[in-house]
């Protein structure tokens, strides 16, 4: 894969490693792999690059993991100023190693950062930091079924300083978590639920923005959720459209097969709703990216316009929808096939089952 419009030919930063003394070993890892959850296990080591408004992205490392020392005035913990990314790296039959349309990723952290007024750290840097991390971790990417390595890079306000303005001093890092298959037993239909009384985003605010501050607005409405027995949110903008969940975008599929995704300047562009609509595109389907309502969605459902809804993101791919609750209603969705099968048909691609046409995955092991 190149990087074409990205690559500004900057030369690899050069990373000190300092391994971890305390590794786990083979046996303690093989047993974290055989049944590794979501988020809950780390591993050995995370990489490390300090930018300041003077010296720029310096003092790279790939250091053993543990925590992080903040001034309690760091800015972060007071304001907020944060980003992040997901993206995973799978574990092919030949056993190398690959992550996912990586530049997409880069660009969309420079995206946050310029609206959460952080450094953008160049997508060069970027991809070098997976590498340089699955150059010593690489033996926790797991090979089992739908098995992966969920990395985590993160971008955070450092600076002592309990003044607004931008913080002058900025740390990336990257953590990796290994993954098990997000469903057992099959991909099963979720219950959503409706938030009426909250939103996560706003016109102007920082909706598109892969920002803890969205997710932090997202607790009390998924509490909600939980409280009337629904698996995830959906949340509306002010004008009743649909926006999308949480954590993943929202797709719905016509009777004519046309796909459907809410498109808004508030809505994070997922990577994974990117590569499905692609997909379809390659099939034949005709795609749009406009605004939905809530009234289309439900009449569109009562009336068999609508055949088929579905989430998308990293972690758990593609899920369909099977229940829409609201305070006053419940409405049972429509499920069909298309969903499954453009999933299938990712996750094939990335763990190098079909043929990779677009070019989407970059080995990450020498
Ligand atoms: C990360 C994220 C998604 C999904 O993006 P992918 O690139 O597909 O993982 C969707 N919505 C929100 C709010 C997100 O943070």
């Amino acid at each position: 894969m190149t990087l074409l419009d990205s690559d500004t030919g900057l030369a690899p930063l050069e990373f000190a490693v300092t391994k971890n003394l305390a590794a786990k070993s083979p046996a303690q890892r093989d047993e974290i792999l055989a049944n590794p959850g979501f988020g809950t296990n780390f591993t050995d080591h995370m990489v490390d690059i300090c930018w300041s408004s003077r010296g720029g992205w310096h003092r790279p490392r790939v250091q053993p993991y543990g925590p992080i020392s903040l001034d309690p005035a760091a800015a972060v913990l007071h304001y907020g100023q944060e980003i992040f990314e997901g993206i995973k790296a799978y574990r092919h039959q030949d056993g190398s190693i690959h992550t996912f349309r990586p530049d997409q990723n880069g660009r969309r952290l420079q995206r946050s950062a310029r609206r959460l007024a952080l450094p953008e750290l160049p997508v060069e840097y970027f991809i070098q930091s997976l590498r340089e991390l699955v150059a010593v971790d690489g033996a926790w990417v797991p090979s089992g079924q739908d098995q992966s390595l969920y990395l985590r890079p993160f971008m955070f306000a450092r600076e002592a300083f309990l003044g607004v303005r931008p913080a002058q001093k900025v740390a990336y890092y990257v953590i990796a978590s290994p993954a098990g298959a997000y469903f057992h037993g099959g991909v099963n239909p979720v219950t959503i639920w409706l938030s009426e009384d909250y939103a996560r985003a706003g016109k102007g605010g920082t909706g598109a923005a892969k920002t803890g501050g969205n997710y932090a607005a997202s607790l009390l409405p998924q509490s909600e959720a939980y409280e009337h027995g629904c698996d995830q949110v959906v949340f509306l903008d002010g004008d009743g459209n649909v926006e999308e969940l949480g954590g993943m975008n929202v797709i719905f599929v016509m009777k004519d097969g046309t796909l459907v995704t809410p498109e808004s300047p508030s809505i994070l562009e997922g990577i994974t709703r990117d590569s499905i609509l692609q997909l379809a595109r390659d099939r034949g389907h005709t795609v749009h990216g406009r605004s939905v309502s809530l009234a289309e969605w439900r009449e569109g459902v009562a009336s068999g316009d609508i055949v088929e809804v579905f989430a998308c993101g990293t972690a758990a791919v593609v899920t369909p929808i099977g229940t829409l609750k609201g305070k006053d209603f419940i409405d049972e969705q429509p499920t069909g096939e298309l969903a499954l099968s453009l999933r299938e048909e990712l996750t094939d691609i990335q763990y190098g089952r079909r043929e990779d046409k677009h070019g989407w995955l970059l080995k990450l092991d020498s």
